[in-house]
């Protein structure tokens, strides 16, 4: 944690504009209105069509709820939960070496069993189990 006045977090949303605002560029005001970065980890723009972006926000944690609430105002959806982690467990040896990083205990080795389990109501997708698996069996669907 850094300085608690000034804490900077990083989001990961999916943004769906309706039509008329798909030329807006909503990056460039964030930046400047918000001094929130938006890093665009994927976009589906189509003429015509609805729009559809996946970025990683990250900025000051009160500064990024209000950039949030005006994409909002502007009739962007925002969706927060995006992407889910995907274990393979044909892959999976469970080593448990995905649970010592993981912030939320949404993956644990099972004492009874000794075999991971994942509850994916507490994963919060911040992916840093995937490059502590030794044999890849984590991926996300994003
Ligand atoms: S993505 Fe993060 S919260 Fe989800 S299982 Fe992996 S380490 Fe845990
Ligand atoms: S690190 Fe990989 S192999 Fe080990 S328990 Fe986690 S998912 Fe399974």
């Amino acid at each position: 944690m850094g300085n608690p006045l000034n804490t900077t977090v990083k989001k990961r949303v999916t943004l769906t504009f309706p039509k008329r605002v798909v030329q807006m560029p909503v990056t460039y005001r964030l930046a400047r209105d918000f001094n929130v970065a938006a890093n665009i980890i994927r976009a589906q723009v189509a003429p015509n069509q609805i729009g559809k972006l996946v970025v990683e926000l990250s900025g000051d944690i009160d500064e990024l709820d209000a950039a949030i609430e005006w994409m909002r105002s502007q009739n962007i959806t925002v969706s927060l939960a995006l992407g889910e982690i995907i274990i393979d467990e044909d892959v999976c040896v469970h080593c448990g070496l995905c649970t010592g990083v993981c912030p939320t205990e949404a993956l644990k080795i099972d004492p009874q069993t000794d075999k991971l389990t994942f509850t994916r109501s507490r994963c919060i997708v911040c992916e840093q189990c995937i490059p502590t698996c030794p044999v890849e069996a984590i991926s996300t669907n994003l």
